[in-house]
């Protein structure tokens, strides 16, 4: 069955005769387990049909289902609920908090959970554990390499152990090695069960994914 099902979702920003239409009626089911690459050139869409399935921002027309729940149907504060449980985010403007330690910006997602703080720091380490860093988990961002301190911002979008990852551009600005570690590390995430949706521009990148689909001026334009 699909965990993610966007049906008829179009998406227009502004108004009056300054209307832009972003997404259009896109249809597009995705399997529990997916390593989804989502392509197209700049300003086709990608963001906003990420930002849409990741529950930050109300299509204008269309539905969002993602097990079976339909998402936008959801009052604010449930659909807050929703993300927490459902979503990890790996975005550039996400950014670590450059005075907070490896582990207290991993810990971040878990702060608002009742879980007792003991149990909160075992959740980090642990999956500080799994992206290679539990030995720097008491360094501050500035104190790690970029290819570090991209695999502590996975780390953060892991903890609450959500069924979907998004990540925008994540290869964007490394180096070859560092970008193959960090898909080596999506790879072994997705292998664990974790569905993964990556925008990327790379086509290198591809041999990493189990599907790729494009987008062109907010229209899917292929899915294989
Ligand atoms: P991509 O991620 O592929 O570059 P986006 O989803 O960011 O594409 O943008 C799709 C279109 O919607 C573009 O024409 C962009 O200018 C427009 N757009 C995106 N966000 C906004 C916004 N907040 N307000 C107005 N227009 C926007
Ligand atoms: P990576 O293979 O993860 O990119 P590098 O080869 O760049 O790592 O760095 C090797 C080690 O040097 C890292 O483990 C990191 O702790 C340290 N290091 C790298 N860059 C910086 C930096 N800008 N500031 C502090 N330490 C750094």
């Amino acid at each position: 069955m699909s965990l993610i099902k966007v049906c008829e979702v179009s998406k227009s920003y502004g108004g009056g005769d300054k209307i832009v239409e972003a997404l259009s009626n896109i249809n597009l089911e995705i399997n529990q387990g997916e390593f989804l690459a989502l392509m197209g050139p700049s300003g086709s869409g990608k963001s906003t049909l990420l930002s849409i399935i990741g529950g930050l921002t109300p299509p204008t027309s269309g539905t969002l289902k993602i097990d079976d729940i339909d998402v936008y149907a959801l009052d604010l504060e449930r659909l807050a609920d929703f993300r927490h449980e459902y979503v990890g985010f790996v975005f550039q403007q996400y950014q670590l908090i450059p005075y907070l330690t490896a582990l207290e910006n991993v810990m971040l997602p878990l702060a608002i959970t009742s879980r007792p703080g003991k149990e909160q720091r075992e959740m980090a380490l642990t999956v500080l554990d799994k992206v290679g860093l539990r030995s720097k988990s008491h360094r501050l961002p500035n104190q790690l390499s970029g290819g570090e301190q991209n695999r502590v911002a996975i780390a953060r979008a892991i903890v609450n152990r959500p069924a979907i990852i998004f990540a925008d551009e994540p290869t964007g600005s490394l180096d070859s090695k560092t970008a193959k570690e960090l898909l080596e590390l999506f790879q072994a995430l997705n292998k664990d069960g974790l569905t993964i949706i990556m925008v990327t521009h790379n086509e290198e990148n591809l041999t990493w994914v189990t599907r790729a689909i494009y987008i062109r001026d907010g229209v899917l334009a292929q899915i294989p």
